[in-house]
């Protein structure tokens, strides 16, 4: 279904970046200066930072600096091309074209080009939809990737930016897996599906000998230094993960959706950073109000959210990000290193992280009949609101009135009978276009 999307014309275009954009001396300068400059204001700022870092190697950090450097580059770049979309017919439509079959901005550590594909949306503010964090979560890509094809038709609200793989050879190492189990068994039972997955170790979640891809981001309030690329523990940052900071340095995202899948039903959900048990301010409940109207209407349309009813009431409160735990606990998860949700708040962007309950597709070895339903219902519901227009604000029912059929034709006879021949005109055209609707006499 997406085969055509990832490879193919994209990978022309995303070739032509890299070459459009090679390393330019005098702008890797100037930025080196501000991050060194923004670097020193935040130093004191990150309790993580201040432990012990890690020695690294001067070559690893080389190449990692010019990894961060490219990707930089082709975001910028990507960033730029969408003003283009505004050109004259045909130039804008096959530049608004390449941008939605997609571009490449990075490299996962395996060398795995990771594409980013952009929708021009009703305003120009820019949202986020991430997926392909843990490879291991196939449901959640297969929601990003349905979410893609619906973009390709409906025009969303916000300009929107999506990476369904960020991490492209994991999710495609777990999915050839899947695939194996789904060619030797089938409709199985989930329970045994999942004693399969775990004997085989959860394939795809982390790149060999890496750091959990969701605890790779820079401190609090910090960005990310191109000429040494590393995280709030001081360890290099993955490739994915620099491709994925580009973009959002580049886009200046005020939203960004993570999507990703919990090996349950129970804690599945739509989840708010950050949340107003955490920071009491206006962003905390703006993300928290958006999260649960998220909720309810994925649970209205038959998806999993479990995880948004744990107590009496819904709540938008990550199950693992409970603030009533322990300080030991709290300082055992903060010495894992700091995630997309921690960080990106920090920058001023609201974090919704999407759970889809349990890991595998509509196509697997699972017997689950309405997963496919779920999962497009899944990406519906990112599309129309999270991508969507701002909510309307409840107000008051009014008294019901009777519903009464536009009468053209008495419409037209009362404009006429009074002269207003603007209004029968317009009563006149009313009926042309509804006869045209109607398919004509
Ligand atoms: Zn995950």
């Amino acid at each position: 279904m997406t085969r055509a999307v990832d490879h193919g014309s994209a990978q022309v275009v995303g070739d032509r970046l890299h070459r459009a954009a090679p390393p330019n001396a005098w702008l890797h300068v100037s930025r080196a200066a501000g991050n060194a400059a923004l670097g020193a204001v935040h130093q004191a700022a990150g309790p993580l930072s201040a432990q012990r870092a890690p020695k690294l190697d001067p070559a690893k950090v080389a190449t990692a600096a010019q990894q961060a450097h490219a990707s930089a580059d082709a975001a910028q770049a990507l960033s730029m091309l969408r003003w283009l979309t505004g050109l004259p017919w045909p130039m804008g439509a096959l530049v608004q074209l390449q941008l939605m079959a997609g571009v490449q901005v990075g490299v996962d550590s395996s060398g795995n080009p990771v594409q980013a594909h952009v929708f021009p949306g009703q305003i120009t503010e820019v949202a986020m939809v991430v997926a392909g964090v843990h490879g291991s979560e196939q449901s959640g890509v297969e929601v990003a990737e349905r979410l893609l094809k619906q973009l390709m038709t409906t025009k969303p609200y916000f300009t929107v930016v999506i990476v369904p793989k960020l991490f492209p050879g994991n999710v495609d190492s777990r999915a050839a897996w899947e695939a194996e189990l789904a060619r030797k068994q089938s409709g199985i039972a989930v329970g045994k599906y999942q004693q399969l997955r775990d004997k085989a170790g959860d394939i795809g979640r982390s790149s060999a000998g890496q750091e959990d891809p969701n605890r790779q981001f820079p401190d609090l309030g910090k960005d990310l230094d191109l000429d040494r690329p590393v995280d709030a523990k001081g360890r290099l940052i993955e490739p994915s993960n620099l491709a994925l900071l580009g973009l959002i340095n580049a886009f200046k995202p005020s939203r960004l959706v993570s999507i990703h899948a919990v090996k349950n039903f129970t804690q599945a959900g739509i989840f708010a950073d950050p949340h107003p048990s955490v920071r009491n301010r206006q962003l905390a409940q703006d993300s928290d109000a958006l999260a649960i109207a998220m909720a309810k209407e994925a649970e209205k349309r038959g998806v999993h959210v479990a995880g948004n009813k744990r107590g009496t009431a819904w709540s938008s409160l990550y199950p693992g990000q409970d603030p009533k735990k322990s300080a030991e606990q709290i300082k055992r998860e903060n010495a894992k290193g700091r995630s997309l949700g921690q960080w990106g708040p920090s920058q001023g962007m609201t974090v919704i992280t999407v759970e889809v309950g349990e890991q595998y597709r509509s196509n697997s070895a699972v017997n689950d009949p309405d997963r496919a339903a779920e999962l497009e219902a899944e990406a519906g519901v990112i599309r129309e609101i999270f991508l969507g227009p701002p909510q309307a604000t409840p107000t008051p029912t009014p008294a019901p009135t009777p519903a009464v059929p536009v009468q053209p034709m008495l419409v037209a006879a009362a404009a006429a009978g009074v002269g207003n021949v603007a209004a029968t005109d317009l009563a006149q055209r009313f009926m042309r276009y509804r006869r045209g609707m109607d398919g004509g006499p």
